[in-house]
């Protein structure tokens, strides 16, 4: 089959023919449909020092993906073949503290697909049968094969109690428009989302996130009075990674303010401890999905009106995937989507 690989420590993927992955006994194999391109495999193209560390030589990538159930494993009994499936790319041990307590997104031993274990930039991909996630009818491949970072916004908007309260998302990527779009149907006052870049600000207007900020031009300080805000923000969304939007938005926040951290940053960097401490702020750690409860709020959301559809700015066959890669390198694309 032809598939995506990693073949080499250098910057680049490579289209290659490699054998058909086989299931074991609860594994199925998924004939891909499409998938689409995660800033982790943008990473893993660049060959910087986290993917270098992380990603074996040969590995072939790709995590998000829709595809449907070509074949199943000796012990595999839950779907039959033919349905049409997505799937949660965390792989998790079963046996630890958490995954024995049903905490299965706390995993200490988790294996990502695409990273660690063979990825969906494939015509096959094999995946354990409990990491299965059937696909209703009523919603359409494209945004099956980008419910992976969808689910990373739903987890982190959901985190906590947004009716009625007034929200910051930093950085207008897929995800933090995905977070601000899930804030807003959830029942926000207001949802500011920043970025500086000034095509992902309009592309989340045009979505219906009607404040937008861009910090090489304006502050927030500026901005909130002039959108009736008086006091500061009731819950902070970091989507960037940046260090200077997690500075912003802690001096942003109201006092005993909530912020859900998803952005990673290449570096460790400083914040001021003492604004967290004397405003009473709570920061939590958001690391993909939860199992499998994100997933039933994500098909909930999408089945109930949320069209993810405008995220998706770029439509090619998996031969192109160079231009898809270079799209998303540039900053002009907001989610590729490749056909296989
Ligand atoms: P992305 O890179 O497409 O979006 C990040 C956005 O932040 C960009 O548009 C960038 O212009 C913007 N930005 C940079 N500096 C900024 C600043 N000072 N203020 C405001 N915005 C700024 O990434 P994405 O795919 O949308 O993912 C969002 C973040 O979440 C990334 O950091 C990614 O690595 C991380 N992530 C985390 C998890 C997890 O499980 N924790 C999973 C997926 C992605
Ligand atoms: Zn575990």
């Amino acid at each position: 089959m032809r598939a995506l690989v990693k073949s080499r420590p250098e910057p680049g993927l490579w289209m290659e023919h490699v054998p058909v992955p086989e299931p074991g006994p609860n594994e199925v194999l998924i004939k891909v449909r499409k998938t689409a391109i995660c800033g982790t495999d943008v990473h893993i193209w660049n060959w910087d020092e986290w993917s270098a560390k992380t990603v074996p030589v040969g590995l072939v990538t790709g995590h998000e993906f829709v595809g449907e159930i070509a074949d199943l494993g000796s012990a595999a009994t839950r779907y039959p073949r033919g349905l049409r499936v997505t799937g949660e790319g965390h792989i998790v041990c079963g046996t630890c503290r958490n995954c024995r307590a049903g905490r299965g997104h706390l995993c200490r031993n988790t294996k990502g697909v695409g990273v660690q274990r063979a990825g969906a930039f494939a015509e096959y991909l094999v995946l354990p049968e409990s990491n299965v996630v059937p696909v209703p009818e009523d919603i359409p491949d494209e945004v099956a094969a980008i419910f992976d970072p969808f689910g990373n916004a739903v987890h982190t908007a959901l985190s906590f109690d947004l009716v009625g309260e007034d929200v910051l998302v930093t950085g207008a990527g897929p995800i933090g428009i995905m977070g601000a779009l899930v804030a807003r149907r959830a029942g926000a006052r207001k949802v500011v989302i920043t970025d500086l870049n000034d095509r992902r600000l309009t592309l989340a207007r045009e979505m219906g996130i009607e404040h937008t900020l861009n910090p090489a031009r304006d502050s927030l300080r500026d901005l909130m009075p002039r959108i009736g805000m008086t006091e500061g923000f009731d819950v902070g969304l970091e989507m960037s990674g940046a260090a200077p939007a997690f500075r912003d938005m802690v001096a942003a926040m109201n006092n005993g303010g909530k912020i859900a951290l998803l952005g990673i940053a290449p570096t460790a960097f400083e914040i001021d401890w003492n604004q967290v401490i004397f405003k009473m702020l709570t920061i939590k750690g958001i690391y993909g999905r939860e199992m499998y409860e994100t997933w039933y709020k994500m098909i909930g959301l999408v089945q109930s009106g949320l069209d993810l559809t405008p995220l998706i700015t770029h439509r090619l066959p998996a031969a192109g995937f160079e231009a898809g890669f270079s799209a998303m390198r540039d900053g002009s694309a907001c989610k590729v989507v490749m056909d296989w």
